[in-house]
């Protein structure tokens, strides 16, 4: 079910939209692996539903947040705003800090993202940060720094889950996020990740071969992962309508699944056709987008609303935002936010207004590469 809450899926351009319940008989690892991975998912699930309790008996903390130590990044994927190529990991001490802040507010489930977080020298020390400190540890990576002892070392910080997005089946000009190139990294993960793995595809507009989406997805069943896939939307995260060949294949792999969270929502399926749908985002207050700058944002395809540092973040922030109609919603395609939002839809409309806005952060540094996927 965790995977299904992550949102930002490594192509920025993209969201996940389905999880796909992979069996197990593909996972290559040996019984010692397995048990260790067994135990560390039967924990997990344990946490995450007393995290969904908690969700429902409280509105006041948290649920997910999406925070970045590392916005440089070893790719250069050509539709991807969310990178640099020069710049400094976040201290690990002031990664704990922000990590304490969230704590104290009750936050659930930290995904650390990117940029490419496996950059950050002292990654295994956040990961051991977050679970020292209760809550739950996913990681959004391409992948690409993967190794055996690397996949060892995540697993033995505490790391509960992780994502790739794998955008093709074979390198080209606008990404090299490919089947071929992550394979042999599939399989190590395959053998040794304790952590569960989830396999991110994707579909849309600028995707050559939009059947590499159900070639992935298999792929990634048969190693013992579950799988997504996402949906590319423009690049302030609003829909962009799948064609008649990609919504068959979409709902080809729908159907790999034994299982889906789209049962109790419209939501994916609104976003493959590029219909309006009618929920109440709570970014801002259940979900927060930390960057590296230490600053909340409301998500990463609204990066300078509210842009307030998180030491500075109150309460009563929090609550405003929780109950503030966001202007993006009906077209929104982040589907992790939207996910999380599920646990409240059905109370306390939003009657407010954004707060007045300070200056957006200094975002020139970010590279921003046209739209090579519309
Ligand atoms: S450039 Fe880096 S951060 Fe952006 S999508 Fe590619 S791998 Fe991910
Ligand atoms: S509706 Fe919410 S999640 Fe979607 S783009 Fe707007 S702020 Fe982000």
């Amino acid at each position: 079910m965790y995977t299904e809450r992550q949102g930002i899926s490594h192509n920025p351009m993209a969201e996940e939209v389905k999880t796909v319940a992979a069996p197990r008989k593909g996972s290559r690892a040996n019984a010692s692996v397995r048990w260790r991975k067994r135990l560390r998912f039967v924990r997990t699930r344990a946490r995450e539903l007393r995290m969904i309790g908690k969700a429902l008996l409280s509105t006041k903390h948290p649920v997910l947040v999406h925070i970045i130590p590392m916005r440089r990044c070893n790719l250069d994927c050509g539709y991807c705003n969310e990178y640099d190529d020069f710049s400094k990991p976040v201290p690990v001490e002031e990664m704990k800090r922000r990590l304490d802040i969230l704590a104290d507010m009750g936050t659930s489930i930290i995904t650390i993202s990117g940029g490419e977080p496996l950059m950050h020298p002292e990654l295994e020390e956040v990961i051991r940060h977050i679970r020292k400190r209760g809550m739950i540890a996913g990681m959004i990576t391409n992948g690409f720094l993967l190794s055996k002892e690397r996949i060892k070392s995540l697993g033995e910080a505490g790391l509960e889950h992780l994502q790739i997005s794998i955008d093709c089946v074979n390198p080209d000009d606008v990404s090299k996020k490919s089947l071929k190139s992550l394979d042999s990294r599939l399989e190590w993960l395959s053998e040794f990740a304790v952590f569960q793995v989830n396999i991110n595809s994707v579909l849309g507009s600028g995707v050559k071969n939009p059947e590499d989406a159900l070639t992935i997805a298999h792929r990634a069943i048969d190693l013992g992962f579950t799988s997504t896939v996402g949906i590319i939307h423009d690049h302030n995260g609003q829909l962009k309508p799948l064609d008649d060949k990609q919504i068959k294949i979409f709902e080809e792999i729908m159907t790999l699944g034994k299982r889906s969270f789209s049962r109790f929502n419209d939501f994916q399926h609104n976003v493959a056709r590029a219909k309006e749908h009618t929920w109440r985002c709570r970014s801002g207050s259940r979900y927060l987008y930390v960057c590296e700058d230490g600053l909340v944002h409301w998500c990463s395809q609204q990066r300078g609303y509210p842009g307030i540092p998180l030491s500075q973040y109150t309460p009563e922030m929090r609550q405003h935002e929780y109950l503030t109609d966001k202007f993006c919603g009906p077209r929104c395609t982040v589907s992790c936010v939207q996910q999380v939002a599920m646990l409240d839809n059905w109370r306390d409309p939003q009657t407010r207004k954004p707060m007045p806005m300070p200056p957006p952060p200094v975002s020139g540094d970010l590279i921003q590469i046209g739209s090579a996927q519309r």
